[in-house]
């Protein structure tokens, strides 16, 4: 299996450093024969081919298995004329990786003022209000005169039939219950259209219990009752932003794993950004990339139908339990090491269980 690798800007380099050798490491020792391949995007890919991301580029995470994609300076791409690309929209939309599953869960030796949770925020990735990726061609946000401006947000019957399936069938292998999350109060047409797709949809999967909430009010149960939840379904946006909150109730948005998904590719990616408050000081949470590895790996397994990979997966998980347990890990869930200390004995780990 070839997976691209992508440091990404800020604390990517960082993070990423400790990831591949993780990738490495687990792959000699459960000999899933791995081939790694450095790639740049970003401020580094604007400097040397003067685009944050290449069309050569698109062509070899095709040819390859999956993708792993640093955090990204998105703030600081600003004029797609001049290079400036924003690189997960570009994957998500070229690779059609409709779906953004992004797992939160409390861990009892990291504090948190949170009961114990574990859920997941499976999000939509190619519409709604990202002007970067709902028209075909230029952007959907408009200046109409130097004061007004209106921002598109599209929402497809498709697209939410497909986020709905995933977020249905990941539910049947958690605790059989979707909320779905919308604004269907003001977004009536819209979200309308999502939450009847997600009704549809439920229809396929009598066992599973459907709930709703609005968007606003969500954010004051996940705060109060984060425990009452176990597969959250919603737009884009809505999606982003909850899943950030979610993260960091967990204990920091430093454990934010995430998985973009379609039916063809895969592309690990943290949920955060390139965090340039940190970047370059070593402490640095490797662990929400290590996750979205592993979540990869058990893409690659169930997609090839290797369970060696999805076996790969559960060592990184269980790893990262321990870690956590034995308090090895960066400042902001509760330890003392630095980046490239929390990565060295984590790999110890590997080799050793
Ligand atoms: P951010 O997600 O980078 O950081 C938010 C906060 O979380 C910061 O205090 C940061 O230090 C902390 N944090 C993030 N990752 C951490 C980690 N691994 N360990 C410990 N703490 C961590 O958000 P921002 O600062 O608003 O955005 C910075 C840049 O990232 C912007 O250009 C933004 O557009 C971009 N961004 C990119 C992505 C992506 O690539 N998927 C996602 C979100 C934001």
């Amino acid at each position: 299996m070839k997976i691209i690798v992508i440091p990404g800007d800020g604390i990517g380099p960082e993070t990423m450093a400790v990831c591949t050798h993780v990738l490495e490491t687990v792959s000699d020792k459960l000999n899933l024969q791995l081939q790694l391949v450095p790639e740049i995007a970003g401020h580094d890919s604007l400097k040397k081919h003067q685009a944050t991301v290449t069309p050569e580029l698109l062509a070899k995470v095709k040819d390859a298995d999956g993708l792993m994609l640093g955090p990204m300076a998105t703030y600081d791409f600003k004029d797609e004329s001049k290079g400036e690309i924003n690189p997960s929209k570009y994957f998500r939309k070229q690779l059609d990786l409709y779906a953004n599953i992004r797992p939160a869960k409390t861990f009892p030796k990291i504090p948190t003022r949170m009961n114990p949770f574990d859920l997941a925020v499976v999000r939509e990735n190619t519409e709604g209000f990202y002007a970067d990726r709902n028209v075909e061609s230029g952007n959907s946000e408009i200046l109409v005169t130097p004061d007004v401006s209106i921002s598109l947000r599209r929402i497809t019957r498709h697209c939410c039939d497909r986020i709905a399936k995933t977020a249905f069938e990941l539910a049947m292998t958690r605790k059989k219950h979707v909320s779905i999350v919308h604004k269907a109060n003001v977004l009536r047409v819209t979200d309308g259209m999502f939450m009847d797709s997600c009704y549809n949809v439920a229809k396929n999967y009598p066992e599973v219990t459907v709930d709703e909430f609005i968007v606003d009010a969500m954010m004051a149960h996940v705060v109060r009752n984060p425990e009452r939840f176990d597969t959250i379904v919603t737009t884009n946006m809505f999606g982003d932003i909850l899943s950030d909150l979610t993260a960091e109730l967990s204990g920091s948005l430093g454990l934010g794993g995430s998985l973009n998904a379609g039916d063809l590719y895969a592309m690990g990616q943290a949920a955060h950004g390139s965090a340039p408050d940190i970047a370059g000081q070593d402490i640095a949470n490797p662990f929400s990339l290590i996750t979205s590895a592993s979540m990869l790996l058990n893409w690659l397994g169930q997609r090839h139908q290797l369970p060696i990979y999805i076996q790969a997966a559960k060592l990184i998980d269980l790893c990262m339990q321990q870690a956590i347990d034995a308090k090895e890990t960066t400042i902001d869930i509760g330890g003392s090491l630095g980046t490239f200390q929390t990565g060295k004995q984590f790999i110890q780990r590997i080799q050793a269980a």
